[in-house]
């Protein structure tokens, strides 16, 4: 099954993570969370409360192979916080999905989302397996069997998936159909990033993509660089480091760098990125029938002006970190970047625009495919990008804003952003009981 329409992808993955350094997504969610914290005049028990999940929901799925023998997975769901709304994020099928894992990537759900100021908690959910094992039809088996295991925790307005590493629109319509059939209505709100065709977005596959490619514009345009003179490196081809390297070529930005999971192709002049498949439509085609094939490791140390990590996690750390070149890195992946690098970045007056804020463009459009869904009415492609375009300038603007005012990262900026949205919201409801 093909795979990848959001951040984090694993088919175009690099295994470049120092494994000296694995910090998971939880450790580095909380420190971050912490840090935040500290920066910006929130109650502490606002911060208390977030940095605990509400529900972590852990099911078996036996599936039957092809072959007839009974194997049985593990699956997670984790909710982590819908003080604003229900909560929300990715599924993502992986050797690599843990408990803490699901939990670290359902907090940074709830930043995303109250960043970009939408009607939405956090949430993050998967199933420990390699999808590239499985036969299509198993996956289809193993994803409507987990559908069925987590009904009673997700729906339109309880909690919504959609598309993460190693899972697909086809996914989310499998999803859709046994929610559906199991409910007696049709219920195209439970997942987004669905196919078009049964309720999903146009443009919601390039949205992450697209956003980072936004957020890189605006961020060059803040420290006075011209796109026509800036050139980028991006790690990973899927769907999120190929969309943004094309609309960075189409504003005439000069990409020199691209990889896959064998390594990085680099060409100073440019490179044609229109010309090279994305993993989704050719995997590692990047370095295929290439004979100076550089490292992976090499890419993120390149003498370019935006390094895009827009592969897997815990690329840049402390140990590489000192070695980056580049004057700017825009996260395209989730949790590309260790605590220990970030402070070595920081400390080199590197900006590393987060994330939360880089690639949320997916959640933002799964927010306006939820809207389609309940509106029964689709939106065309031009109105989408227009929407995602005014939301993304808006979360940049406010984020900006804090990075002025206060002189922090635009880590911190992205987090005392969305940490104040939260607060408020706790503080209006109040705890019950
Ligand atoms: N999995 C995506 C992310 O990490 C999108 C989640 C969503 O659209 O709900 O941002």
């Amino acid at each position: 099954m093909s795979s990848d329409s959001t951040p984090g992808e694993a088919s175009s993955a690099v295994s470049t993570a120092d494994a000296a350094e694995t910090e998971s997504a939880l450790d580095t969610a909380r420190r971050q969370l912490a840090r935040a914290g500290e920066h910006v005049e929130i109650d502490p028990n606002v911060v208390e409360r977030l940095a605990h999940p509400n529900a972590v929901h852990e099911v078996s799925i036996p599936l039957e192979r092809d072959d007839g023998i009974v194997e049985v997975f593990t699956g997670y769901r984790a909710q982590h916080d819908s003080v604003r709304g229900p909560y929300k994020g990715g599924l993502r099928f992986h050797p690599g999905v843990t408990h803490d894992e699901c939990v670290g990537l359902s907090m940074w759900m709830t930043w995303k989302s109250a960043v970009l100021d939408l009607p939405f908690g956090g949430a993050k959910g998967g199933i420990v397996v390699d999808p590239k094992e499985l036969s299509a039809d198993e996956n289809e088996r193993l994803t409507r069997r987990f559908a069925q295991e987590i009904r009673d925790v997700i729906g339109p307005n309880r909690d919504i998936p959609a598309p993460d590493m190693g899972t697909d629109a086809q996914t989310m319509a499998w999803i859709m159909d046994v929610y559906s059939m199991q409910q007696g209505e049709t219920t195209p709100g439970v997942v987004t990033g669905k196919p078009p065709v049964v309720g999903g977005s146009y443009g919601r596959e390039e949205a992450p993509g697209r956003s980072v490619a936004i957020v890189a514009r605006e961020v060059c345009k803040y420290y006075d660089r011209s796109l026509a003179e800036t050139t980028v490196a991006v790690q990973g081809f899927g769907s999120v480091g190929a969309n943004a390297a094309r609309q960075l070529d189409d504003w005439g930005a000069s990409v020199v760098a691209v990889s896959d999971v064998n390594g990085a192709v680099h060409d100073p002049a440019g490179l044609d990125v229109h010309a090279i498949p994305t993993h989704e439509e050719e995997p590692e085609a990047v370095t295929a029938g290439v004979d100076d094939v550089l490292p992976n490791e090499k890419l993120l140390k390149l003498d370019v002006d935006v390094l895009i990590p827009a592969a897997v996690g815990n690329v840049l750390t402390e140990a590489n970190a000192g070695d980056v070149r580049a004057d700017l890195v825009v996260e395209g992946a989730n949790g590309p970047t260790t605590s220990a690098a970030d402070t070595v970045l920081d400390d080199r007056g590197v900006p590393v625009i987060p994330d939360i804020l880089a690639n949320a463009g997916g959640v933002t459009v799964s927010y306006f495919e939820w809207l389609q869904d309940i509106n029964r009415r689709a939106w065309t492609l031009e109105e989408v990008n227009e929407e995602l375009e005014a939301e993304m300038l808006a979360a940049f603007e406010d984020v900006r804003t804090q990075v002025d005012e206060r002189g922090v990262t635009w880590r911190d900026a992205a987090y005392i952003v969305a940490l104040s949205r939260l607060a408020a919201a706790q503080e209006a409801r109040g705890l019950w009981p």
